[in-house]
């Protein structure tokens, strides 16, 4: 089981349950516990993809050009 949460940065950010702590790549340590569950999966892969619509969702989907685009 993978559980998504957000950084008080605003981040996204997925970690397999049953982990406390994780660090946020801003520099907070944040106590998994004490976050509010965004999202969970079994499987890691929906995981990161949760995780990059959750930041896409943030940056406005900007940042998402495919290779035939440019
Ligand atoms: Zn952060």
């Amino acid at each position: 089981m993978y559980i998504i949460f957000r950084c008080d940065c605003g981040r996204a950010i997925y970690t397999r349950k049953g982990v406390s702590k994780k660090k946020c790549p801003c520099g907070k340590t944040i106590n998994v516990k004490t976050r509010r569950i965004i999202s969970k999966t079994d499987d890691l892969k929906t995981a990161s993809q949760i995780v990059r619509e959750l930041q896409e969702e943030k940056y406005g989907g900007l940042r998402f050009t495919t290779a035939d685009k440019i």
